[in-house]
């Protein structure tokens, strides 16, 4: 489903050439890796080797350079056509920690194999099981002992730690009581998985309601070199703030384009399906839920763009990024929910894809930040409003 633009699409040749890769991967080949909760292996390699995933790194590294709207579109085509990004959409931006605040050595060793995939960094350890939402709290610590990191501790809800060599961790490097403002302490490392995998560090999968291939992590002593700490100790968390922004309005695009999906999905279907004796489509109660879920889609959707013009300009979009993400996850879940009631029973069908994008979709609500926090961030940085927690 094309949609109006406000200006030219310069990314139209990209989605064109995304449309027919994604074609090779129909909904047979999601609804078997739902059910086994197996990884897109194959579907991974193609965007990789189409150089997808590397669109954001500059060239002079080996990637495209191409600007965040450039990868939003790609993701956004991903979930319009059926498939799901989320097993690799982070291999796009986790590296932007790096870009933005690694050293010229760690740049130089990373970036353009990360480019072109022979190393996958897709792996964020932020969230733990006792901090949840309130990321300063986190306990994983790091011991600096001579020229590496001693590492203990755990994390939850790190997805694709299985599909990927290398993780950005955030751990604390400074015990919250010792430092004057509990965002300071926190330190930003690259881990390599394959060294220490069986050697200190330990990755079990989460089983969820969708296919997300999410872990949890343990931390026993494991060793990290002094060299993979990215930027200054104890900046961390500034760092990682850096990155959500892109990483909010790429999830959003992704929003987009599921409630494309479910939204041409359930146009098709309603035009065709004869109740009564005519189109159900005919029936303002079935028109009105779609039209409703599109008018909000497009809304979104131009806050998308906004957001994207704004970090393209090298402003920092966290209004618009934090909006974008919460009206285009509100927006696909609509969709959704429209599009299965359109279809009646066959929506809970497995072989319509209808109840499986209904359940990846809905995580964006939650995941990486969920509606709550957007709202109170909108409270009080936008209308300076008494911070609430
Ligand atoms: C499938 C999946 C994949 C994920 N992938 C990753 C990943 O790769 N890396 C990673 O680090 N994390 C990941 N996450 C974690 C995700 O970012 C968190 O689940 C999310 O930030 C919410 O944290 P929480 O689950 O601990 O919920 P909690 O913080 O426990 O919050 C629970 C509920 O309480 C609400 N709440 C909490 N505090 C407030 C408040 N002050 N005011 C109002 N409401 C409040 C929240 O909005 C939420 O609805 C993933 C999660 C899932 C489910």
């Amino acid at each position: 489903m094309d949609t109006p633009a406000p200006f030219a699409d310069p990314h139209a040749e990209i989605r064109e050439e995304v449309r027919k890769l994604c074609a090779r991967f129909p909904g047979e080949y999601w609804r078997k890796l739902d059910q086994e909760r197996g990884y897109p292996t194959e579907f991974v390699r193609a965007l990789t080797e189409g150089g997808y995933l590397g669109v954001l790194i500059p060239e002079e590294y080996g990637g495209a350079g191409l600007p965040l709207s450039a990868a939003a579109a790609i993701l956004e085509t991903v979930q319009a056509e059926g498939c799901n990004g989320a097993a690799c959409h982070a291999q796009m931006y986790i590296m932007g920690t790096i870009l933005r605040h690694g050293t010229d050595a760690q740049k130089q060793t990373y970036l353009p194999t990360i480019a072109v995939g022979e190393l996958r960094l897709q792996a964020f350890g932020v969230t733990e099981p006792t901090s949840g939402t309130d990321t300063t709290s986190l306990r994983t610590f790091a011991k600096k002992e001579g020229d590496h990191y001693v590492v203990n501790g755990q994390k939850v809800w790190t997805s694709r730690a299985e599909h990927s060599d290398l993780m950005l961790l955030l751990a604390r490097t400074t015990l919250r009581d010792q430092t004057a403002k509990r965002t300071e302490g926190l330190s930003t490392f690259i881990v390599d998985m394959r060294a220490s995998l069986g050697k200190g560090l330990t990755i079990r999968p989460i089983r969820t309601m969708m296919n997300h291939n999410s872990t949890e992590v343990f931390f026993d002593n494991m060793i990290v070199p002094a060299e993979n700490l990215v930027g200054v100790e104890g900046r961390g968390f500034r760092y990682i703030l850096d990155g959500m922004n892109a990483e909010r309005l790429l999830i959003a695009a992704e929003c987009i384009g599921d409630a494309k999906w479910f939204l041409k999905k359930a146009s098709d279907y309603a035009r065709e399906r004869r109740v009564f004796g005519r189109p159900i489509g005919q029936n303002q109660g079935i028109q009105f839920p779609l039209a409703q879920a599109y008018a909000r889609m497009r809304a979104a959707e131009l806050m998308v763009r906004d957001g994207c013009a704004k970090f393209e300009a090298g402003q920092t979009p966290g209004e618009e990024a934090n909006m974008a993400k919460m009206l285009a996850a509100e927006a696909s879940w609509a969709a959704g929910e429209a599009c299965i009631q359109t279809h009646g029973g066959f929506g809970f069908a497995e072989e319509y894809d209808i109840e499986r994008k209904f359940r990846e979709t809905r995580l964006y609500q939650v995941a990486p930040i969920s509606t709550n926090l957007i709202l109170s961030y909108i409270a009080e940085h936008v209308l300076g409003l008494p911070r609430s927690y």
